[in-house]
């Protein structure tokens, strides 16, 4: 066992001249992003967000939270990735006369596309497939980890875009993993997609962090969503 536990030794410490340190990255702390992390909201403005059109949006900035009320319309951030490690900080409002998805509801669309849903979920059952947490009509929450409405909570999201071939055929579905308030409630879920999206150049590409606004409903006129701490880091794609 000696002689093997050496010769691994070896074999380790040759391999190491030759690999590359990892990057350091100063990890941040609670309300302070990761050093080489892309700010979508730092407390302070909302420049970093468009609407549908491409106009400013028309959220606000209050005691260091971007304020969306209902109307304002489905933000968009202007930057741009393809798979990333995203975190961002929600309040909900509490609505106790509202049941299911007429209480607090927006959501969270990875490129504008793939939504992980905010629901109150707390002591309001609704299908699974639309539970805080679910990766919406796909993936229910392994848990419900809900806090109250108004207290806030966060999603640390791993997404990995779908790859498409030089064909525009799809290779491999995008995955998602997601921890709600800490607790995993995405497990590296495999994200449905049409093949005709990478033919259309619809998926595969990099594209926007969307919120929504959960507007058109007349039994929830005012669903006004709380933001903070949004940034997002890339990550590298494997090889083709
Ligand atoms: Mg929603």
């Amino acid at each position: 066992m000696l002689v093997i536990g050496l010769l691994l030794a070896n074999v380790l410490l040759s391999q190491k001249a030759a690999q590359p340190q990892p990057q350091v990255v100063d990890p941040g702390a609670p309300g302070r992003p990761p050093s080489d992390a892309v700010v979508l909201f730092d407390g302070k403005d909302v420049s970093a967000w468009v609407t549908r059109d491409g106009s400013p949006t028309r959220c606000i900035v209050e005691d260091g939270a971007m304020v969306c009320r209902t109307g304002v319309g489905d933000i968009f951030s202007k930057e741009k990735f393809r798979s990333a490690q995203i975190h961002l900080e929600f309040a909900i409002p509490s609505m106790p006369g509202k049941k299911g998805q007429m209480r607090g509801n927006s959501g969270v669309y990875i490129h504008g596309r793939y939504e992980i849903q905010i629901l109150d979920s707390y002591q309001n059952p609704t299908y699974p497939m639309g539970a805080c947490g679910a990766l919406y009509g796909q993936s229910p929450p392994l848990v419900n980890a809900s806090r109250p409405p108004q207290e806030w909570q966060s999603y640390d999201i791993v997404f990995r875009a779908p790859q498409c071939d030089a064909a525009g055929v799809l290779k491999e579905h995008g995955t998602l993993t997601l921890l709600h308030n800490g607790v995993l409630v995405q497990d590296h879920v495999r994200i449905l997609d049409t093949r005709k999206g990478c033919a259309e150049g619809r998926i595969g590409e990099p594209g926007p962090l969307m919120f929504q606004d959960h507007s058109g409903f007349k039994d929830a006129p005012d669903t006004t969503m709380k933001f903070r701490n949004v940034w997002f880091r890339r990550l590298e794609e494997p090889a083709r």
